[in-house]
């Protein structure tokens, strides 16, 4: 017998359904949910090799108290006491919750409701500051409410779909899909991607503009201006349902005032403009979707308020197949919205700097404590941990040593701070080391809740899984804390569906339509009516119990008059330009099949395999010019920190900037994390950090020897020079390198290999004249680990060598050609992995596209499987056909 359940994805903000299965021998597999309405069963590379991710490695099991396994009730009365005492010395202001786009809806509304309502402070933050703050906070600006007016059908039923600063075919791949399923029905539905790399996504571009970083306002000021000189505007709708048009264009034509200023300006051909500016105007149906690409500046709320401005112009919202959509990046950055997660939030979509909002929620919540002010957001938090104003902080479930820019300060301030409390799924994190109560928390499959996805659309995320060790609920965890400072009434849950029902009672309490979010219509639900929750768009109100797809189709927005608001944009640059000393720009974001700071994606072989070493990209010519080579070390620095990454060369980057992914850090890597790079200033409306922009330079880091390591076992890494760890079917893979060169390789390989006493069977070859090492340590005729060392990048491939890991014992043939990394009758091995489902590497592509004479992505399909199953990789295909048949 196996069980099975309806529950939501844990990536991104597409919040794709799941049917997960858990199987009598305890085997878990998931497929998407045909049902769902944000997949119809597709699933991403992430999504579908969820099942590699639910190991008990590296759980967080039981709370510890400085290092020591302590029971929960010690360690709840440790951290209320220790709250409590701080509280009564310094004031609730010298208290800070970060919190996560990762916490289900009911844990963000009790860590908000303790904070808010009842110890009395809004110091309370979620890392979707980072990700779509700028987003929020353009919404409001423009319909005095964040409100997200699209659905993801809009993307098919639209005639033109602008993707700008949103790599959709990495980030959210299925939306992507269907975007592209969209395209082929209908050759007549235009594709325009806005962004200064020539990402994967432009494989569906009819028209990519490649902008000069950070002059989006530009092109869209521009064409604020070119739609309205050219009659291309919506009188009607702009007269009855929107203010500020005139001071919008007047500031528009400083700097935008015609084609080619524009053109000049975004570093873009006349015609590419022109052309877009066109497509625009004859289209009635436009879905302008952005994301991080826009968000992530010190102008963000700007750049989305000057694509907002475009629509309100020509009316083109409230309708199917058009507005401004903000794709959100994580899980829950929508849920976390709704429950005021922001520390310039209130619940509800309630205003925290609104006297009557706030009097309505202490009245609602019969708080003891209200807070009256909006607290500080990510960045300045930390400065004011930093500042000793913060003396406690609790963070749940994220990682600020990875993912805040700045990340030496971050971490500074955390190691000065009086109490650092972590609740999270996971042990070793580089924020945990700061931690000095440490709380197991329930993760993805073990906790039941809800989450909204980017389109406003409520699923369940249902547990199949038993909690491990002492793992709790986050909400439990926080109730606990909430009743031992003495709040036990109003924390007193029993179950998930109690907070549920209580937030949107809340929703609509005392609502009477003049807020947006309003899902009273789902306030009683019984425990039953909670489990069986199908996923919903909201508002849901008694008379509109089927949900809403869109929003503002009756050109009523939730300003105080009613209208919408057109902003007017100036053409900031960058906080921080490029000089002699930093003269490229970083920019830093996702790569397809890892998530955040790895703790899940970095579980999973498959998944580790696409990417498996932290990178910048530079362009091809650029980095020649300059002698540096594909797969070389570099040192990229800026003012704030330095890494060290592996270099590759590519023409989809533009000269003069850089990009790096953001998922590495010291659990995985040496010195990689990019946010050591990335400066801290932040958007003055959103408080959004500028991850899209610092200057930088680079250098070559002169390693004098590289090499790898394959291991059964993880190893200690720590006193090499560079170092990457990736997981590996039935192994870990570190890429290796080195300056110093030291004198006894076989001792020194030994060292790291082996453990102290142990007595193994060790395998060596040493060219001590071409300064090449290699050994291996076999145990009872089964390949423990080996080591591979030479002078220069070049070693032999990684994948013979690792399918001699899946052996129980190797043969003589094997075992003879072992040093040598390949089998004596050697065809070429598959490449870089392309196809996480089906494993295809990129030279196995190659290979088959050209010598078979692979023209489409079907044909490859049809040959090689790959691309057949999640369809991530179809624009990496594409991208690889075309490059052989141009060779
Ligand atoms: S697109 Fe992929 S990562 Fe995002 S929710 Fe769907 S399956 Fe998960």
């Amino acid at each position: 017998m196996s069980q099975h359940v309806q529950t939501t994805c844990p990536y991104c903000g597409v919040g794709c359904g799941i049917i997960a299965r858990l199987e009598q021998d305890g085997k878990v597999s998931v497929k998407g949910d045909p049902k769902h309405p944000a997949n119809f069963g597709r699933l991403c590379s992430k999504g579908a090799a969820l099942a590699d991710t639910l190991s008990m490695d590296g759980r967080l099991l039981y709370p510890e108290i400085e290092g020591t396994p302590h029971s929960w009730d010690n360690a709840l009365n440790y951290v209320a006491d220790k709250f409590r005492s701080i509280i009564s010395e310094h004031g609730p202001q010298a208290i800070g919750f970060y919190v996560s786009g990762q916490l289900l809806t009911e844990d963000y509304y009790v860590a908000n409701k303790l904070m808010k309502g009842f110890i009395g402070s809004a110091n309370i933050d979620t890392n979707s500051r980072l990700c779509m703050s700028s987003a929020v906070a353009g919404y409001k600006r423009a319909f005095g409410s964040d409100t997200v007016p699209c659905a993801y059908e809009d993307l098919e039923r639209a005639k033109l779909v602008i993707l700008a600063g949103s790599n959709t075919a990495w980030c959210h791949p299925v939306l992507y899909q269907r975007l592209a399923k969209a395209k082929k029905e209908n050759p007549d539905l235009m594709v325009v991607v806005i962004d200064p790399r020539r990402t994967p996504t432009c494989e569906l571009a009819d028209l990519h503009l490649p902008l000069a970083a950070g002059s989006d306002q530009i092109l869209f000021n521009g064409l604020l201006v070119y739609l309205y000189d050219t009659e291309e505007s919506n009188p009607l709708f702009v007269e009855k349902h929107t203010e500020g048009l005139h001071a919008a264009l007047a500031m528009a034509r400083k700097t935008a005032a015609s084609i080619s200023t524009v053109a000049e300006s975004c570093g873009l051909t006349l015609d590419s403009v022109s052309r877009f500016y066109k497509l625009f105007a004859r289209t009635e149906r436009v879905v302008s979707v952005f994301s991080q690409g826009i968000n992530q500046w010190s102008s963000g709320t700007d750049k989305v308020n000057g694509i907002i401005n475009c629509h309100l112009l020509t009316g083109r919202i409230g309708r199917p197949g058009m507005g401004p959509f903000s794709f959100t990046g994580q899980p829950n950055a929508m849920g976390g919205r709704e429950v005021g997660g922001l520390a310039n939030q209130l619940a509800a979509h309630m205003d925290i700097n609104n006297a009557a909002d706030r009097e309505r929620v202490k009245r609602f919540w019969q708080a003891s404590n209200m807070v009256q002010a909006e607290g500080l957001k990510a960045v300045d938090m930390f400065r004011a941990v930093a500042d000793g104003k913060i003396k406690a902080l609790w963070i749940m479930a994220t990682n600020p040593a990875v993912s805040l820019p700045d990340n030496r300060a971050v971490r500074e301030a955390l190691e000065k701070c009086e109490f650092v409390v972590v609740s999270d799924c996971v042990r070793k994190t580089d924020t945990s080391r700061f931690a000095h109560v440490l709380l197991p928390a329930q993760t993805w499959g073990e906790r039941e809740g809800s989450v909204t996805n980017s389109e406003r659309r409520i699923s369940r995320q249902r547990a199949f899984l038993p909690s491990p060790g002492q793992a709790r609920a986050d909400w439990w965890i926080i109730s606990e804390i909430a009743s031992r400072l003495g709040f036990v009434e109003a924390f007193s849950y029993q179950e998930p569906v109690d907070i549920f029902n209580e937030h949107a009672a809340l929703s609509g309490f005392e609502n009477e339509g003049q807020r947006d979010f309003d899902i009273s219509g789902l306030a009683n639900l019984s425990d039953r009516e909670y489990q069986g929750l199908q996923p919903q768009q909201w508002p849901v109100t008694a008379e509109q119990l089927a949900g809403t797809a869109r929003m503002f189709g009756d050109g009523h927005f939730f300003t105080d008059s009613g209208r919408a608001r057109f902003i007017a944009i100036a053409a900031s640059g960058p906080a921080n330009l490029p000089d002699s000393d930093y003269p490229l720009r970083l920019n830093s974001g996702r790569v397809r099949d890892h998530w955040h700071t790895l703790t899940r994606t970095g579980k999973s072989a498959r998944l580790s395999a696409h990417i498996f070493e932290p990178f910048v990209a530079l362009n091809s010519t650029y980095a020649k010019d300059r002698y540096i080579s594909d797969g070389e070390l570099l040192r990229v620095r800026s003012r704030w920190g330095e890494a060290v990454v592996r270099a590759r060369l590519s023409d989809d980057q533009p000269a003069g900037s850089v990009f790096m992914p953001m998922h590495w850090n010291d659990q995985f890597a040496s010195q990689a994390g990019v946010n050591t790079l990335v400066n801290p200033e932040t958007d003055p409306v959103s408080g959004q950090p500028e991850f899209k922009h610092t200057p930088v330079q680079i250098e070559t880091y002169a390693a004098n020897w590289y090499g790898f390591i394959l291991s059964r076992r993880r190893l200690e890494m720590s006193q090499l020079d560079y170092w990457v760890c990736s997981r590996g079917n039935n192994l870990w893979r570190y890429e290796i390198a080195g300056k110093g060169i030291p004198e006894d390789w076989a001792g020194c390989a030994r060292r790291l290999l082996c453990q102290a006493a142990e007595k193994v069977e060790w395998i060596e070859y040493f060219d001590k004249s071409q300064s090449r090492y290699r050994a291996a340590r076999i145990e009872n005729s089964r390949l423990e680990s080996c080591i591979f060392i030479g002078p220069e990048t070049s070693l032999p491939d990684r994948e013979w060598l690792s399918k001699l890991f899946a052996k129980q014992g190797l043969d003589d043939n094997e075992r003879a050609s072992l040093l040598s990394g390949r089998p004596a009758n050697a065809e070429q091995d598959g490449g870089r992995i392309v196809c996480a489902c089906f494993g295809v590497g990129v030279k196995t592509l190659e290979k088959n596209i050209r010598e078979q004479n692979l023209l489409s992505v079907e044909s490859v399909g049809e040959v090689l499987r790959a691309g057949t199953n999640c369809g991530s990789c179809i624009p990496e295909i594409k991208s690889i056909i075309f490059s052989v048949r141009k060779k």
